[in-house]
């Protein structure tokens, strides 16, 4: 592996990056296939995930234009999960009341999607900016009366809307500084257009889950970096920003930390606490993450194994969620047709589509009830509450759920 040390760290610019894991050469996690397009080629890139030392920042090798990424394939509307809109109400009107937001206020959210979160700030008549890549998401916003401007965001952005006298007093991130790959201009722009007293938030998933609960199928070409308060410390810090407080929340996207970053250094004691026990764990050094790579092989093959025999014994397996981390996985554990014959998604947008390399067709959850598979792999395991709820149905009538990671089993 020579190309490595061409490879400099998105966060540092440090040139010593350790890779630890390594899931092939793999279809972007995004691009479903449309039926008439199944005998075509798919486009493959590497799927690497390196350590970098100097700043113990998680992040994968190769870079996918972001274009081909967030405009082309991307079929995410957060409006489809209860969960997430749940989480977001309760993140708005936290904000509104602490923060006294009013009239006067601006609240800016960075790839805002639909406008699902803005749209609470909206009803209370917070005034709003959304900003967002993916033009079809981006026109759903604005229909839903949700200002939101079609754009990557960066410096030159927020120094246009600096220049028109727009300064942000809530700036919210969630679930974007994963899939940047230009992340210190993206942090600039965050820094220029803040507020003197404003505060930003930030929410992703956290690197530790993602290690310690083998969630491997996290990793895919969207997600660039994954991030501890370490890794996230030292990049604020780079452009004179300061954590003050951190927040967890264990069932979102399988462990989702919230920090809390503004202009000024006034870390709570969770802050030091959470970057205390880090260092005590060794994220920041490299033997943390050797080991990863044996387990996430050990949880492969038992899935394999598992659904094969129940599939040789004349069993069918269908899988719920056609989100990029159910591309992975598939393609990684070489979960094909034959083992699992179908997957449902409740996203219009992808239904009738197929999945990215293992070319599953993606059918409406409702038809569950008719082809009554006897295992449901929960390919977004992420939302298996929320899908168990939403099936009673199809459990009650025997039906059964295989859940991947952090070890393969079978709920009742
Ligand atoms: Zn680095």
């Amino acid at each position: 592996m020579t190309a490595e040390a061409a490879v400099a760290c998105r966060s540092c610019g440090g040139l010593d990056l350790h890779p630890f894991l390594d899931l092939g050469v793999t279809p972007l996690a995004d691009a479903l296939v449309a039926a008439d397009n199944l005998d075509a080629p798919e486009e493959r890139y590497p799927l690497q995930v390196a350590f970098c030392p100097d700043c113990a920042l998680v992040q994968i090798l190769e870079e996918v234009p972001p274009h081909k990424l967030f405009v082309d394939n991307y079929r995410y509307f957060s409006s489809y999960s209860d969960a997430v809109l749940e989480h977001s109400r309760r993140h708005a009107t936290s904000l509104i009341d602490t923060r006294r937001l009013g009239p006067d206020s601006l609240v800016v959210e960075l790839a805002s999607n639909d406008g699902y979160l803005l749209r609470n700030f909206v009803v209370a008549g917070v005034p709003v900016l959304g900003i967002d890549p993916a033009p079809d998401q981006a026109a759903a916003a604005n229909a839903a009366g949700v200002p939101t401007i079609d754009a990557f965001f960066g410096s030159d952005v927020a120094e246009t809307l600096r220049h028109d006298g727009r300064v942000a007093d809530v700036i919210i991130a969630n679930n974007v500084l994963a899939h940047v790959p230009a992340l210190n201009d993206f942090v600039a722009g965050m820094a220029m257009l803040l507020a003197d007293d404003g505060l930003i938030t930030i929410e992703s998933p956290y690197v530790r889950e993602l290690i310690d609960r083998v969630e491997f199928d996290t990793i895919y070409h969207e997600h660039y970096c994954y991030y501890s308060c370490t890794s996230m410390e030292r990049l604020l810090r780079r452009h004179q920003l300061h954590l003050n407080d951190v927040e967890f929340f264990p069932d979102l996207h399988g462990g989702t930390l919230r920090w809390h970053v503004g202009h000024h250094d006034d870390p709570s004691d969770r802050v030091v606490e959470y970057l205390q026990r880090e260092r005590d764990a060794g994220v920041d050094r490299f033997a943390y993450y050797q080991a990863f790579a044996i387990r996430v092989e050990d949880v492969a093959d038992r899935l394999r194994t598992l659904i094969g025999d129940l599939v040789a014994s004349g069993a069918t397996v269908a899988g719920y969620g056609a989100a990029a981390k159910g591309a992975t996985l598939l393609n990684y554990v070489g979960l094909g047709t034959d083992l699992v014959s179908f997957v449902v998604d409740r996203n219009p947008h992808k239904q009738g589509r197929h999945m990215p390399g293992t070319h599953q067709p993606i059918e409406d959850p409702a038809v569950l009830g008719e082809r009554r598979p006897d295992y449901l792999l929960l390919l977004a395991w992420n939302f298996a509450a929320e899908i168990a709820a939403q099936q009673r149905d199809y459990l009650a009538g025997g039906g059964l759920m295989i859940l991947p990671v952090p070890e393969p089993r079978i709920m009742p």
